[in-house]
């Protein structure tokens, strides 16, 4: 998965991390300057540019100054090494285990949706996805272990992750100071008990616990704080994500409206399809219509993209234009308005 990809629209994304106290000395944790972490993953939703800040103790008398904080959240979103996200990887899973799909199958369907991947690298993914259902091995325990005795304890992040809607999640635990996984499992449900019980595994392992790191989900929250009773930590991007979604709603829906009043784009490129070369205003028009094309595939994704605002905006410059054009178009046509 090393071949050079070259991506149209990329979104960034900055990750800080979750945990404000040293684990080892409990003083507070200070942000290194600059990224820690830089890598750009294919998701089904786009690609993602993701920069990870990193924070460390400073404490001169800490035995673990060397340690370098991530972002658990940052960790949710891919594997080490894998340049697609975790999503990609489940939905690769989900095909091939549930719907019994051909790689190529799932290939096609993946390029469908905008992902750059070859059927040798989806093998790849695949490869990959029973590596995460795999469980623990004998090396993971003794890592912990060692993280265990080191920090005094170990920290749990849980995160789901569904491959279509309606259909069960895959629930990942991941251990935040190893960056281990630790247990994945596809659950039909997310209800407490039913989260408690997916949990229960891994409190059943024995490692002493500090703390628990998650997203704002109510039965997640409630289920973590029940397994462990140790203190909770939202992850800020998440909390984020959450603050911000009613916005993010509100914008899908206006975008609808401006859509609905955006008709019969089709018959005006036909126009401009059969007009004649040499004819300058299907030119024009043209290069509108083209612009107003691309503001139909703005998208609203949360926290901060806001497709409705961004087509409302690019349609006033348009109208604008329009008008400028019309005004000179009395004296003359220029393809520059
Ligand atoms: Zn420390």
């Amino acid at each position: 998965m090393r071949k050079t990809k070259s991506f149209q629209s990329v979104r960034r994304q900055y990750f800080y991390p979750e945990l404000k106290r040293c684990p080892s000395c409990h003083q507070r944790l200070s942000l290194l300057r600059g990224l820690y972490l830089k890598k750009t993953i294919q998701t089904l939703d786009g690609v993602l540019w993701l920069g990870g800040y990193a924070s460390h103790c400073v404490n001169p008398k800490c035995q673990d100054r060397q340690r370098r904080y991530l972002s658990s959240q940052l960790a949710a979103l891919s594997l080490p090494g894998v340049t697609y996200g975790l999503d990609v990887i489940v939905r690769v899973g989900w095909r091939r285990q549930h719907d019994h799909r051909t790689m190529n199958e799932i290939g096609q369907e993946l390029r469908s949706l905008g992902v750059q991947v070859t059927d040798r690298e989806v093998e790849r993914l695949w490869d990959y996805y029973r590596l995460l259902l795999r469980g623990l091995n004998q090396a993971d325990l003794v890592k912990l272990r060692e993280a265990e005795q080191a920090y005094g304890g170990l920290i749990w992040s849980a995160d789901g992750l569904q491959p279509e809607s309606g259909e069960p999640q895959l629930w990942v635990v991941r251990e935040v100071l190893t960056r281990l996984v630790v247990r994945a499992e596809w659950l039909s449900q997310m209800d407490a008990p039913t989260l408690k019980a997916f949990l229960q595994p891994v409190k059943a392992l024995g490692f002493k616990t500090l703390a628990t790191v998650s997203d704002q989900q109510q039965a997640l929250v409630k289920a973590l704080k029940a397994t462990w009773r140790k203190p909770h930590q939202a992850c800020q991007s998440h909390f984020l994500r959450d603050a911000a979604t009613p916005l993010v709603e509100q914008d899908r829906a206006g975008m609808v409206e401006i859509k609905a009043k955006i008709r019969g784009i089709r018959a005006i490129e036909r126009q401009i399809e059969a007009a004649e070369p040499q004819d300058r205003s299907a030119a024009i028009v043209g290069t509108y219509v083209l612009a107003l094309r691309q503001g139909l595939r703005f998208r609203s994704r949360a926290p901060l993209q806001l497709g409705g605002v961004r087509l409302y905006a690019l349609l006033e410059e348009l109208t604008n234009s329009i008008q400028r054009c019309l005004k000179k178009e009395t004296m003359s046509v220029s393809f520059n308005c």
